[in-house]
């Protein structure tokens, strides 16, 4: 089969997942369309940031590189991670050094990048304005737009995110592990600087994140928390926030000093049990997995889907072949559903109210931070490196 004539490909979701997604298979000669509500748009908060941050570990950066729209425009390198909790003495400090590296990750602002990912299409994706709000798959896969429009595809690569729209109107359920906490996310003004550092504090209700901004002062926020503290924080003013959060974080930062609008998310771990239905619908990212934000790992999933996915259609011409994604599915499925096990036992551990247990918690915080191979091993696990 002739790739590019025959195999009509629809990516939904422009996001970060669905950008990458259209951008690789266009370099590969692949003709691609690209269904989503709205174009994205630079967006800049008061302190000058965008508010929507995300941590970007080496394997996502190279994924970006290859795709030609990685640039250090308002990317910070973070060099160092720290973590630390409340009800105990013992932290673990992570240095990119260790690894003969020069940093762990970066942090990104969401829509500069997404914007320059959307501009780097040029004339090789054709793009629709739209929402899908019903499909059918038969031979073909046909897709219900808003105002009245239609489109028919073979592959259907569904990136639209955690409330997936294709997800609901084929009636592919998740495995959901609620989460009883909310996430706050914000950007604050700090008066020691970030130090190229991300910090974490793991809180009697949940962890804070105080990660490193485009200035040296300026700190992005994500701050887990039960429902009612979190929708709690969002209701303070600036002055009673800005000082809950300095206490917060034990002043590591000195005192935060002005913050910019907060914003909240409930929250969920959830993921698809099959990433594949047949061979006409592939789920990447969020629409196929939703994990607790605590380890800033959800868009470097979804980019190592893409990789993938990639891989796949370098080396095969006809993608509407089911056992083309038989390895894909079982790869993808286990990899969300081990992360979502780790993450959902780690907010455990560290909310544990047990002494008992905070005590062998301290005990082994200690024990990774001194013993540096196992130290090495979860570093190179989080940056996407792979084992030793
Ligand atoms: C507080 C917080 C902090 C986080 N921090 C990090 C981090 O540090 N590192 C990290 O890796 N991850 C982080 N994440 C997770 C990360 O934000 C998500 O994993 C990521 O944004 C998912 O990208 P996506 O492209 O799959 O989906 P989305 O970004 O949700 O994109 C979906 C796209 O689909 C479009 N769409 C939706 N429905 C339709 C429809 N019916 N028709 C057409 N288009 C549609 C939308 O307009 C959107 O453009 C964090 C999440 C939260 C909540």
């Amino acid at each position: 089969m002739n790739k590019t004539k025959e195999q009509r490909i629809v990516v939904v979701g422009g996001g970060l997942v669905g950008a990458a997604t259209v951008l690789g298979l266009a370099a590969h000669g692949r003709e691609v369309t690209l269904i989503d509500r709205k174009r994205p748009e630079v967006s800049a908060g008061k302190l000058g940031a965008d508010i929507r941050n995300v941590a970007l570990n080496p394997r996502s950066q190279s994924l970006l590189e290859n795709l030609d729209v990685w640039t250090l425009e308002r990317v910070v390198p973070y060099k160092h991670m720290v973590v630390w909790e409340e009800r105990g003495t013992a932290r673990v400090t992570f240095n990119a050094q260790e690894l003969g590296r020069s940093e762990l990750g970066w942090l990104i602002e969401v829509s500069p990048l997404l914007t320059r990912m959307w501009a780097a299409f040029g004339d090789r994706v054709t793009l629709i304005e739209g929402g899908v709000e019903a499909l059918d798959v038969d031979d073909a896969v046909t897709l219900q737009l808003d105002g009245d429009r239609t489109t028919v595809c073979d592959l259907l690569i569904a990136a639209d995110g955690g409330q997936s729209a294709i997800r609901r109107g084929l009636g592919v359920g998740v495995d959901e592990r609620p989460v009883d906490q909310m996430a706050l996310a914000t950007v604050v003004r700090t008066s020691l600087s970030h130090r190229d550092t991300a910090w974490q504090r793991f809180l009697r209700d949940g962890p804070l994140a105080l990660l490193p901004s485009i200035e040296p002062d300026l700190v992005s926020i994500v701050w887990t928390g039960s429902v009612a503290e979190t929708k709690r924080r969002v209701e303070l003013t600036d002055t009673e926030f800005c000082r809950l959060l300095t206490q917060a974080s034990e002043s590591r930062l000195g005192d935060v000093i002005a913050v910019d609008t907060r914003v909240s998310f409930p929250l969920t771990q959830q993921h698809v049990t099959d990433p594949v239905m047949g061979s006409q619908v592939v789920f990447i990212g969020d629409a196929a997995r939703v994990i607790h934000p605590l380890a800033g790992l959800g868009v470097n999933l979804g980019f190592e889907d893409v990789s993938a996915l990639l891989a796949i259609a370098e080396k095969t011409d006809n993608l509407c072949r089911p056992d083309v994604w038989r390895r894909f599915s079982r790869e993808r499925a286990f990899r969300a559903k081990t992360m979502i096990r780790i993450l959902e036992g780690l907010n455990r551990l560290y909310g544990a109210q047990d002494p008992g247990i905070g005590l062998i918690r301290n005990l082994g915080v200690r024990w990774v931070d001194n013993v540096s191979g196992v130290k090495h091993q979860i570093m190179r696990e989080a940056m996407g490196l792979g084992h030793f």
